[in-house]
């Protein structure tokens, strides 16, 4: 074949994969033999035989045969080309504006992992930062397991739980530590929605092949908030063939979610079912402890920043106690609280913290709900729950009821008529009536204020 024929089919190919492929992995082929239906290319560099055989092969033999080239096969050879030679150096900058799309960009021989289309990894989010307690230790020993390699045992890896639970950061901590060990894997880190708007470019760009090639051929492939695709129809499609293919050649996948698999709603069953297929691990809600080791953890590090820097006792508990629930709002307080504390160049104490953190630790005092006062109040006296919304009006009923009406009053933003809604629909008056007389006997039985207090400090808790 003269390689005029090939100038010819490459022009094709640069239809077809697309003027960033095509600069960076056809442009530097060089057809050295067609001989017996096999097709010898000469590349720079091992990485890019690599690359392109597995990506572009089929794609290069159907141009070659389109263009009556009687070939069954391509090989790769690996050539550094010389200076002077067509290909540029690998240090070669890219080539100035030129009206040819296949000089725009200078071909990159090397390209690492990360140029995969993925998202930048946080270098913070390590398994050596992460906290691990009790709601999150499944979750963190399943990410351990992933990352330790090996022969896939379960897929798809599915993370789930509320915001600033640690999601994320488990993923880039698996990621970090697969591309430490081998580096030669090709882990793709993104979240749905990028992926969703990789679909979508490639679909207006006519680089679906491309695009389809990209994704099929990482070795590790992590969604972060898949979520997000629920209700989008095609993303979806496609994903699932992605997910498919990636499985089919045992490539192991994790995914995130910010709930279990079943309860995306608009998200298709069959791919609910596959997600469902390996393992399925929630992070649950932060409690005390695990809040306590984050925020030690993180004020240690701080003390490198701020040096001289001191917390009084109890602040880290307070803080712990106070702030919800969320690790992200839990940084940012401590985070501020430093910036503040370094400022006015004192001890950190617990005025100091209610002062700097006042927005912080009114927005995530508990809300307490009428139902869960109605559910402590029904234990505490050894009643049933139903008993507590229902009819009967027996003291031993009776009174424990106007004790939860009470509550309600006063730990909730409830009024007086949605209060008796949620006591089987009771008038508004009933509940006042009850409200006033607990506010009586508080003064005059001590059990019953001593009682208040109790069920008051657990669902404050
Ligand atoms: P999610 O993806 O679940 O919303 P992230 O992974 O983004 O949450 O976590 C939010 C922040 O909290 C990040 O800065 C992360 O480093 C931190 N974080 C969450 N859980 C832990 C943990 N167990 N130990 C240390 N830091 C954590
Ligand atoms: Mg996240």
């Amino acid at each position: 074949m003269k390689n005029d024929t090939w100038g010819r089919v490459k022009q094709q190919l640069l239809e077809s994969v697309g003027r960033n492929n095509y600069a960076n992995w056809i442009e530097p082929l060089e057809l050295k033999t067609l001989d017996n239906g096999v097709a010898v290319f000469s590349v720079p560099t091992s990485f890019m035989a690599n690359w392109v055989s597995r990506n572009f092969s089929d794609t290069i033999l159907l141009h070659l045969k389109a263009a009556n080239e009687s070939a069954s096969r391509v090989e790769f050879k690996v050539e550094p080309h010389q200076a002077g030679a067509s290909a540029p150096a690998p240090t070669a900058k890219p080539a100035v504006k030129s009206a040819e799309p296949a000089q725009a960009v200078a071909p990159s021989p090397e390209p690492r992992a990360d140029e995969l289309p993925g998202a930048p990894l946080d270098s913070r989010f390590t398994f050596d930062n992460f906290v691990v307690g009790k709601p999150n230790e499944l979750a963190h020993a399943a990410a351990r397991r992933v990352a330790e390699g090996g022969p896939v045992t379960f897929n798809p890896l599915f993370l789930y739980g509320g915001v600033g639970l640690g999601k994320t950061h488990l993923m880039h901590a698996i990621a970090h530590e697969i591309r430490e060990r081998d580096p030669e894997l090709r882990v793709l880190y993104l979240s749905a929605e990028q992926f969703m708007y990789r679909f979508v470019q490639a679909l207006r760009d006519r680089q679906m092949i491309d695009f389809k090639q990209i994704f099929r051929s990482v070795d590790v492939l992590m969604v972060d908030d898949v979520q997000f695709i629920a209700g989008k129809d095609s993303t979806q499609e496609e994903f699932f063939h992605t997910f498919n293919a990636l499985v089919d050649q045992n490539k192991q996948i994790i995914i995130s979610a910010d709930r279990a698999p079943g309860e995306i709603v608009g998200l298709e069953d069959r791919i609910k079912s596959r997600l469902q297929c390996g393992l399925v691990v929630d992070l649950h809600p932060t409690d005390y402890e695990l809040r306590l080791g984050v925020l030690q953890t993180k004020a240690e590090s701080y003390r490198n920043q701020y040096p001289g820097l001191k917390f009084a006792d109890g602040v880290l508990e307070f803080l712990a106690h106070r702030i919800s629930t969320n690790v992200r709002v839990l940084e940012g307080a401590l985070m501020r609280l430093f910036a503040f504390a370094s400022l006015v160049g004192r001890e950190i104490d617990l005025d100091l913290t209610q002062e700097c953190l006042a927005d912080i630790l009114k927005a995530s005092e508990r809300k307490v709900t009428v139902e869960e006062i109605q559910r402590k109040v029904s234990e505490h006296y050894a009643i049933r729950l139903s008993d507590m919304i229902g009819p009967k009006r027996v003291r031993s009923i009776a009174r424990p009821r106007q004790v939860a009406m009470y509550l309600a009053k006063h730990m909730t933003t409830r009024s007086l008529p949605e209060i008796g809604r949620r006591f089987g629909g009771r008038d508004h008056t009933t509940v006042m009536h009850g409200v006033k007389r607990i506010e009586e006997l508080k003064g005059t039985d001590s059990q019953i204020a001593d009682d208040l207090e109790m069920l008051r400090r657990t669902l404050e808790a």
